[in-house]
């Protein structure tokens, strides 16, 4: 299964939807020839990645764009730029090197991650690095400190510094401050942007703070949210995805004596490695539940399943073997040992994709498993080991 782990749309079913006489768009199911919003009434549901990134572009077209918004997130400025011919020479000449270096880093990424607990360090030097990541851009930010995911403490020395930039960029204090997360910074999967917080001080951009009541309903002419009315032309949901299980759950995957994968992971996805889950043999999952996946550069990591899995399927040609797929044992200590590493970070503190708490019903697990490039050498190790874990015949 290569089906992708953010490629399965989550669309909320809010009741009178079908009635709506605008259009209606999914970030996720963008149109190819572009959409045009000059002179209309915008409604945006959502402010994760993909909204972050729509709100500036679409603000600039739209007659007005209303912005419905849950739960704030954290994000860190592109600084997106033509690329300098001469970085790009530079890069292109050193791609292999640079690749291996990037399966070595932590989280597959190339930036620079230093060894530096926040608290080793004086408060200046802290602000002094965190402008700099600022101003350099991109998840680069997170890089700052090593226990920005383990410490709250030291988490909240980052997330105060881009709340302070919040307050500094948006000019209505009350915007800023709906605008400003109280959670972990990277618990969510952390935004980059083009100028969003700005687009808040734009006279056609209204931000509504729907976490204590939600969108009741869809309407023919907009939609309505604590009890109060919306007109709107379209309707943009930039609700993101039902991550990591979504594209494997709507296929109706079958295991050994019929068992629907669904309901074997009704309680949440049960892996070996992200890689295969008992009773289902032959069936690979490419940064599948229980492995780095999201948490990384997925190009490294989608590489490495790819390559293990070709390895493997080599390994089981040679000797004739027919099938393969992975002890409940061996299953259950993987997912017992995510859910260790998972809880020793800040990860799970939060109402996050990577838990499944975006779509309603999914049950609350922690799915991708952090712990790249140390994740690689267990794989080995299982391999080397003679496929340790896995039953072959
Ligand atoms: C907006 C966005 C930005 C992202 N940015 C980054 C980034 O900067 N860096 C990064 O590392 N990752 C990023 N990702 C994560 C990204 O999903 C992966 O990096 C990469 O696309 C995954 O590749 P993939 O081939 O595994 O899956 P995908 O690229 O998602 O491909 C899955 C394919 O399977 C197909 N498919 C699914 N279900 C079925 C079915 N039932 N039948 C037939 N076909 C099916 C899909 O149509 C799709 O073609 C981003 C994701 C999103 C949504």
């Amino acid at each position: 299964m290569a089906t992708g782990c953010l490629s399965s749309t989550n669309t909320p079913d809010f009741p009178g939807k079908d009635s709506f006489r605008g259009a209606i768009h999914h970030t996720g199911r963008w149109p190819h020839d572009g959409v045009d919003f000059t002179g209309k009434r915008v409604g945006i549901i959502g402010t994760g990645s993909s909204a972050i990134q729509s709100i500036p572009v679409i603000a600039e077209q739209a007659a007005h764009l209303t912005v419905f918004q849950r739960t704030p997130n954290f994000s860190v400025p592109a600084h997106n730029a033509p690329t300098d011919p001469e970085h790009e020479r530079r890069f292109k000449e050193n791609y292999p090197a640079l690749r291996a270096k990037a399966k070595q880093g932590r989280s597959g990424q190339l930036y620079s991650i230093t060894d530096t607990p926040a608290f080793t360090v004086s408060a200046e030097e802290r602000e002094r690095e965190y402008q700099a990541r600022w101003e350099k851009g991109g998840f680069v930010f997170l890089g700052a400190y090593t226990d920005l995911q383990t410490s709250k403490a030291a988490n909240d020395t980052a997330a105060d510094f881009v709340r302070r930039k919040i307050h500094e960029t948006v000019k209505d204090p009350v915007v800023a401050e709906l605008l400003c997360p109280d959670s972990v910074i990277g618990c969510k999967r952390i935004c980059v942007d083009t100028g969003y917080y700005q687009t808040y001080n734009r006279p056609n951009v209204t931000l509504v703070d729907i976490s204590k009541g939600p969108i009741e309903a869809i309407t023919p002419t907009g939609l309505r949210a604590r009890g109060k009315e919306y007109d709107l032309d379209a309707i943009v949901f930039a609700t993101g995805f039902d991550a990591m299980t979504g594209a494997l759950a709507r296929i109706d995957i079958r295991g050994v004596g019929g068992l629907p994968l669904t309901e074997k992971w009704v309680a949440g996805p049960r892996t070996y490695l992200g890689l295969m889950t008992a009773g289902f043999p032959n069936l690979f999952t490419i940064t599948g539940p229980g492995s780095p996946s999201v948490l990384t550069n997925m190009l490294p990591s989608i590489e490495q399943h790819v390559d293990w899995i070709a390895d493997c399927l080599d390994h089981l040609n040679q000797r004739g073997v027919a099938r393969i797929e992975p002890t409940v044992e061996a299953e259950d200590a993987w997912v017992a040992h995510v859910n260790e590493v998972a809880d020793r970070t800040l990860f799970p503190t939060c109402n996050s994709w990577y838990l499944g708490a975006n779509v309603p019903g999914k049950p609350r697990v922690f799915m991708p498993y952090p712990g790249f490039p140390a994740y690689v050498q267990k794989c080995e190790e299982i391999v080397a080991d003679g496929y340790r874990g896995f039953i072959l015949t």
